[in-house]
């Protein structure tokens, strides 16, 4: 891309203000944080529910960055840079995208649906790519300014574009439709999920058409719910299982050697293919796939040999735990232009180690010639302030001589073959490969190897859930985050790490260790310790850590340590007890606290707050109003008769939701960011962060009267198939699930946990499940939910989470 910013001013319909520099635009950005952003770039500053990006424009000026789309110019900047002022950046970015697509002319697919999008586009990228240089969006860039940045990195020798477009409200999709302009349109799966901003089912389907207004053709699964809505300009390619009068019936599926053969018939001729895949959703998104196919004429056979073909699509960039205290960033099954930037800003948004590492392979369906594509390629990493690159394929070694520190191997073998002659250690490692490589056996070898049960951790989801909180909060509240008990269980540094990205205000700690190795571990966002020790203090001190103080003992001693250090103003935070009755201040200590702090300046109240005991319950309101009057009280007399302004905070997650007009200057979010409310209304708007897995070990069949497992309590009443699974009490599973009071989920079904928990496994019903050893299974996660198996335990998810062992590994994935 190169536009002049002239051009685009007139686009945009922009007022141009500030410097007024004829600068050419090379990429466009909406990530402050991106090590791509440079003085060719064009940013959108978009203000979002909880963040304005309008407040990183200065901190881009002084990387280089000058050229900015905005909704006002901030104060103090005014002739600094070039400001291309908007009503709103978001529509800009789309406007501009429309603009950026106008330029050219080739067959554009549209996908969108409420499953299978983004399955559905990475097989016709597969399927297709062999006779086009196909441009699609990345990963699931389908939303509102996904799709807009998808848009852009269209170049001149794309000639097919597959995007996807994602929606959650009304009014969405027709900004969508014009951004991308597909002639052929595909309707994937209408399933019930993302239900919350539509009054009902016909209204998303209605809105979800809406991306097809203008196209040559609608593929769709017959459905007489769809075709009420159907504009009668559309032509229409359908397929259905039983309908006749689709234009393709697919009339018989049948399972042969573990695969699904599809038989169907096309204008009057009946053929078949096969796919690698037996369940349900890939067959349909493989129908969907070969009515592309054919509405593209391609013959049967060229279908059937790549169909065979088909991989499942890995959707997620995983962070894992690598050998020598490496942390590994696994993309090990694409390798476009447009993921490697991507997963670029990921590795960067990783900051557990200074030193950070590449192993890439070839790059293919760019559309560039490989001169370009590779100076474009070297360019990037460097960028991204890369110290290696290990390149893996014949091209990427040719042009070795482009990047920085890099050596290169012809192919995955010789790397494997060398791998312990190179030293891996104490740094991040992005894996990135095309699937032909089998990056998978780098990863394999990069991986820190422990027992097969991980909890797996959903980023995507804590971020989601920090946004849906932050949206209860006034603008100008601030936010502590609760990363205590090794953040619930889910873990402290990488949780810690993702929330100081989200620049969060603060974080809270229970013990000064914990905040200690967050510290160590690179963490620049302030601490507080809700329980020091006092023979933590000078650790505390040490690490700037920022103490709860909450009783007259506590305050001399940490003053006493604190004056012998001759510190200056150093924050505290001063507890008051309201009637939780646990830490804290109490009403007849404040006279002698005020006067201790008063004219005192080695200390200074950073915060006054104080605990809620039962804001999740609606029938104590009234004791709850009651803690939070008196919070008012005792803190508005600290204020007064100190003379000071610090902020105040009293709402944990369930206060968020309840008591929204006790928000002060700060809340201390817990629980809620890691996907559990105490209110069941308010549950269903969070997303499941932690998905405890495991796999079967083996798989035995048992007669009617054999028992299983320590003391026999369990006995078969019919022949009854048992899997053994690899976690126990030790790793956190209570005894109090035995005996058929809990389950696991194995393939969607429930598995009854048999007879006693043991130390380090238990055995599971799995008479009527299909399932082998190896197999993965669900502990907890979407389903049984920690909410569930607390209350089957007559105790709180707090605990349930805060119980998984050290032992249980935990993988990090967005
Ligand atoms: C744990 C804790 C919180 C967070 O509570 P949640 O119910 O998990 O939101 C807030 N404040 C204090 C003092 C805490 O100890």
């Amino acid at each position: 891309m190169s536009i002049s910013l002239k051009k685009i001013v007139a686009v945009l319909n922009a007022k141009w203000l500030g410097l007024k520099a004829e600068n050419e635009i090379e990429n466009i950005s909406i990530d402050s944080r991106s090590l791509q952003n440079s003085p060719s770039t064009l940013f959108f500053a978009i203000v979002g529910v909880n963040n304005d990006a309008h407040n990183y424009i200065e901190d881009l000026m002084s990387i280089g960055v000058q050229n900015f789309v905005v909704q006002y110019v901030p104060a103090g900047l005014e002739d600094k840079a070039n400001f291309l002022v908007v009503d709103n950046s978001i529509k800009a970015l789309q406007d501009f995208a429309v603009f950026y697509r106008n330029k050219f002319q080739f067959p554009v697919i549209g996908l969108t649906g409420s499953n299978g999008k983004t399955i559905v586009k990475e097989w016709l990228n597969f399927l297709l790519s062999p006779d086009f240089n196909v441009i699609r969006s990345p990963k699931s860039y389908n939303s509102q300014v996904g799709v807009p940045l998808s848009i852009v990195a269209i170049n001149e020798k794309h000639n097919l574009g597959i995007f996807e477009a994602g929606i959650s409200t009304v009014s969405e999709m027709q900004n969508l439709e014009k951004v991308i302009q597909p002639i052929i349109g595909v309707l994937t799966n209408i399933g019930s999920s993302h239900d919350e901003g539509f009054e009902n089912i016909e209204y998303k389907i209605k809105e979800k058409l809406l991306l097809f207004n203008h196209a040559e053709v609608l593929i769709y699964q017959k459905d007489a719910a769809v075709d009420r809505f159907i504009n009668p300009r559309n032509k229409t390619f359908s397929w259905s299982f039983n309908d006749e009068t689709a234009t393709v019936l697919v009339f018989k599926k049948e399972i042969v050697n573990q695969h699904t053969v599809i038989h169907y018939t096309h204008d009057g001729k009946v053929a078949r293919f096969e796919i690698p895949f037996l369940d349900k959703a890939s067959i349909e998104n493989a129908i969907s796939c070969l009515m592309v196919l054919l509405y593209l004429n391609y013959e049967s056979a060229v279908i059937q040999a790549r169909m065979l073909l088909l991989f499942p699509v890995e959707m997620r960039l995983k962070v894992k735990n690598g050998i020598n205290n490496c942390t590994l960033v696994d993309d090990s099954y694409s390798s476009d232009f447009q993921s490697l930037k991507i997963a670029l800003d990921f590795l960067e948004s990783q900051k557990q180690f200074q030193s950070k590492t590449v192993i890439l392979s070839d790059i293919f369906q760019s559309g560039l010639v490989n001169e370009e594509l590779y100076d474009r390629v070297a360019k990037l990493i460097i960028s991204n302030n890369i110290n290696r690159v290990i390149g893996i394929g014949d091209t990427i070694s040719a042009f070795k001589e482009k990047f920085n520190n890099c050596i290169t191997y012809n192919n995955t073998a010789e790397f494997i073959a060398d791998f312990e002659h190179i030293d891996f250690s104490n740094e991040t490692i992005l894996v990135k490969g095309a699937r032909s490589f089998q990056f998978e056996e780098i990863v394999a070898l990069l991986e820190e190897k422990t027992h097969e049960t991980v909890l797996e951790i959903n980023l995507n989801a804590i971020s989601y859930n920090l946004n849906f909180f932050k949206s209860k909060l006034k603008p100008e509240v601030k936010i502590m985050v609760m990363v205590k008990a090794f953040g619930y269980g889910n873990g402290g540094l990488e949780i810690a790490n993702l929330l100081e990205h989200h620049n969060v205000d603060y974080l809270g700690v229970a013990f000064a260790d914990e905040g200690i190795s967050l510290k160590n571990g690179g963490i620049k966002t302030p601490i507080m310790v809700l329980n020091p020790e006092n023979t933590s203090f000078g650790a505390i001190i040490q690490h700037q850590l920022e103490p709860e103080i909450y009783c007259l003992k506590g305050l001399h001693a940490f003053l006493k340590i604190a004056k012998q250090k001759k510190l200056q103003a150093f924050p505290i935070h001063i507890k008051i007890d309201t009637g939780m009755h646990r830490l804290g201040f109490e009403a007849n200590t404040l006279a002698e606290l005020i006067s201790t702090l008063k004219d005192n300046d080695t200390v200074k109240v950073k915060s006054i707050l104080s605990h809620l005991a039962t804001s999740d319950d609606p029938l104590q309101r009234d004791f709850t109003l009651k803690q939070i009057n008196l919070f008012e009280e005792l803190s508005s007399k600290i204020i007064r008769e100190l003379g000071i302004n610090p902020i105040r905070h009293i709402l944990n997650t369930s206060g968020i939701s309840n008591f929204p007009d006790s928000q002060y200057n700060m809340v201390r979010l817990g629980i809620g960011l890691y996907g559990v409310s105490n209110d069941l209304k308010e549950q269903k708007y969070l997303e499941t962060v932690g998905t405890l897995k495991s796999v079967i070990s083996q798989v035995r069949v048992i007669d009617a009267g054999e028992s299983v497992g320590y003391g026999r309590k369990f006995v078969a009443k019919r022949i009854t198939k048992v899997a053994t699974i690899p976690i126990g009490y030790a790793d956190g599973i209570s005894r109090g699930l035995g005996n058929g009071v809990g389950y696991i989920n194995i393939k969607d079904q429930k598995a009854k946990i048999l007879g006693n928990v043991c130390m380090d496994m238990i055995m599971v019903d799995v008479t009527d499940i299909e399932c082998t050893e190896g197999e993965s299974v669900i502990v907890f996660g979407e389903k049984p939910s920690v909410s569930s198996i607390a209350k089957k335990l007559n105790t709180i998810p707090y605990e349930i989470l805060t119980s998984i062992s050290q032992r249980v590994k935990r993988v990090f994935y967005r």
